[in-house]
């Protein structure tokens, strides 16, 4: 039987690790390349090194720490609670599982240049909660 390649316990995802060790270090699926094929734009180099960059933080629960790893994203989302019996919502500090907008990397294997590029941009919410604006410079667009 194939079994998760790190905990050798479990059965593995086509990426062959389970679903247990992904949740644990905070690891998804690697959706398609975002990039078009072609050469570096800082040394016409043809290698990259594909990454999806993760961000790591600590999250601290009654007496422990919790380690929190996730995809890094362009912004996250809030945590509002419905405050009980009161008026309002609790606001709290976005959590970096709670990520929109996956980002993907590309490292020349010549250079070192690394290009970005955001796995989903029409998934990117737009608003002050998330530091984000929508520019549009088509021609058509009301603001210019
Ligand atoms: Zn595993
Ligand atoms: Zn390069």
């Amino acid at each position: 039987m194939v079994r998760c390649k790190l905990c050798q316990r479990n059965p593995p995802n086509p990426n062959g690790l389970c679903n247990e060790c992904m949740d644990e270090i905070g690891v998804v699926e690697m959706p398609p390349a975002r990039r078009r094929a072609g050469p570096c734009l800082k040394c016409n180099g043809f290698k990259f090194v594909r990454v999806i960059p993760r961000e790591y933080t600590v999250k601290s629960h009654r007496d422990m720490n919790l380690a929190e790893v996730a995809p890094m994203t362009l912004t996250q989302q809030p945590v509002v609670t419905e405050r009980l019996m009161r008026e309002g919502n609790t606001v709290d500090a976005p959590r970096v599982v709670l990520g929109e907008g996956m980002l993907e990397t590309y490292t020349c294997m010549s250079c070192g240049y690394i290009e970005w590029y955001c796995e989903d941009p029409s998934e990117i919410p737009i608003g002050p909660e998330y530091m984000s604006e929508l520019v549009d410079y088509s021609p058509d667009a009301p603001y210019r």
